[in-house]
């Protein structure tokens, strides 16, 4: 887990994910929708996978849906994923 960056050219194909953390109020529905790849730390501080592997795109969506404002954001890496 980490904050956001781009996938690098070489990387296999994925998914790209972010989080608008200015949409993001700390309710961590995405923590239990997916929790290997969203967590919060301390009060607020949301750490999350930004480029998770393809096979979990149904853990990722989970999450993005769970979110109450939208503040998840999930794109395909552009290499066929
Ligand atoms: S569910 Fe949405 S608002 Fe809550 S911690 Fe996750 S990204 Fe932030």
């Amino acid at each position: 887990m980490s904050t956001p960056a781009d996938a690098s050219p070489g990387s296999p194909p994925g998914l790209r994910v972010s989080v608008d953390l200015n949409l993001c109020q700390a309710y961590a529905q995405c923590c239990f929708a997916a929790p290997q790849h969203f967590r919060i730390e301390g009060h607020e501080a949301l750490f999350y996978d930004p480029a998770p592997a393809a096979q979990h795109r149904d853990d990722i969506e989970r999450a993005r849906v769970a979110c109450p404002v939208q503040a998840i954001r999930v794109e395909d890496s552009g290499r066929g994923a």
